[in-house]
């Protein structure tokens, strides 16, 4: 049913599609076998799919579609992959109130995790024992995940990751976790003003 609407992507036929036809060789078989690729416009990581049914855009999408993929055969912007995709995607586009032209692709960042280095995973660590009470399970000295994540420059959700693994969850009410991250949001802010109140200040003093 919901596929009756994809179906406007065949009319701009001439556009620049967001997949791609080519051959992959398969040892198994031992001869190249036809495949369509594409890219994830959140993680750059690119996917092939047997697929001999040709460059038909329409099957190619529901195939894709079904993969979990968001999927726009010609606009390579709107292909994410499973994992990036998000979750409560709405069907407007247009947002009234975001007038930028960022995308929102970049939007659900913070809250994804990935594969982080033993050296990051060792910095996590060590600030969850400066700041995290396990037998409480509370943070202390107003972190939180989301502060450790911006600290150290990982998405906070891949600190949680590892705080749940290695220190428990988090079994204080959620109202205090709330607070902390709105006043961690609002340190933020106040560091941004500060920024830029000392910008104009130095801007205004060289003039
Ligand atoms: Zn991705």
């Amino acid at each position: 049913m919901q596929n009756i609407t994809h179906n406007r992507g065949t009319q701009r036929r001439g556009a620049n599609k967001s997949y791609r036809m080519t051959t992959e060789f398969v040892r198994e078989v031992n001869k190249y076998v036809p495949v369509c690729e594409t890219t994830c416009a959140y993680c750059g990581d690119t996917k092939r799919i047997n697929w001999s049914q040709g460059d038909q855009p329409t099957l190619i999408t529901r195939r894709w579609r079904d993969l979990g993929w968001d999927f726009d055969p010609y606009n390579s912007k709107c292909v994410v992959c499973p994992k990036h995709k998000k979750k409560t995607a709405s069907p407007s586009k247009e947002e009234p109130r975001m007038q930028t032209t960022v995308t929102p692709i970049t939007k659900p960042v913070e809250k994804l995790t990935r594969p982080l280095t033993s050296v990051e995973k060792s910095k996590i660590r060590s600030l969850l024992d400066l700041h995290f009470d396990d037998e409480k399970g509370a943070y202390i000295d107003n972190y939180s995940d989301q502060r450790i994540g911006k600290e150290l420059d990982i998405p906070w959700a891949s600190v949680t990751q590892i705080r749940e693994a290695a220190y428990g969850p988090i079994r204080e009410d959620e109202r205090f976790m709330k607070l902390r991250n709105d006043l961690t949001n609002a340190e933020n802010v106040l560091a941004e003003l500060k920024r830029r109140l000392d910008d104009l200040e130095k801007s205004v003093k060289g003039a």
